[in-house]
């Protein structure tokens, strides 16, 4: 697909970001380039559209820059998946390992219900971990996780393919 080299292109690499030794991925200038972000938001809409996905959910903050396009044109809801103490109804929680330390994403315990069908998007996949949480929030409440989405797979993840059993799809790997 060509439309893949023009995403490569306009994701830049930030070297020692947030700190020395790494590659930071920075999807910003992929927001800026309105073909390139059309690209993206229409290779996943393409995949998705005639599957029966009733709900998009986005992991903050990166997966609510993706997400709602791909929900309205897919005729989905929009469900986001926050970072702990920032959504202000009754929540479920889910931690998860960080290489150093620890995160939690939360989730509206009413957000969607049993049996629905779910993509969750992301923009960059590095271990799974993030993920790997966001699908744990869904199952709890009963719903079924079709697959996750993710703008940049690292190398690691990408040999993997599966996150607690469930399909992972990517666009690119970082250049
Ligand atoms: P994982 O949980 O190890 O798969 O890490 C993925 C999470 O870390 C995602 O929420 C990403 O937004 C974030 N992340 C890690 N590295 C990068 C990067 O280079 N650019 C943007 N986000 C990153």
């Amino acid at each position: 697909d060509p439309r893949l080299e023009a995403i490569s292109a306009a994701i830049r690499v930030v070297p020692d970001f947030p700190k020395k030794g790494i590659m930071f991925q920075d999807i910003t200038t992929l927001l800026l380039d309105h073909k390139a972000f059309k690209h993206t938001v229409d290779i996943f809409v393409d995949r998705y559209k005639d599957m029966q996905i009733s709900v998009v959910a986005g992991v903050e903050a990166r997966g609510f820059m993706f997400g709602p396009s791909i929900a309205l044109a897919i005729g989905a809801k929009f469900v986001p998946l926050r970072k702990p103490g920032k959504l202000p109804g009754k929540v479920i929680s889910e931690s998860y390992e960080l290489e150093y330390g620890h995160d939690c994403l939360e989730m509206h315990v009413d957000a969607v219900e049993p049996r629905e069908r779910v993509i969750i998007i992301d923009d960059l996949a590095a271990t799974g971990g993030t993920l790997s949480a966001a699908i744990s929030l869904m199952e709890s409440q009963g719903a079924e996780v079709v697959e996750c989405a993710c703008v940049i797979g690292l190398p690691e993840v990408k040999g993997q393919h599966k996150l607690k059993g469930k399909p992972l799809y990517v666009l690119v790997e970082p250049s």
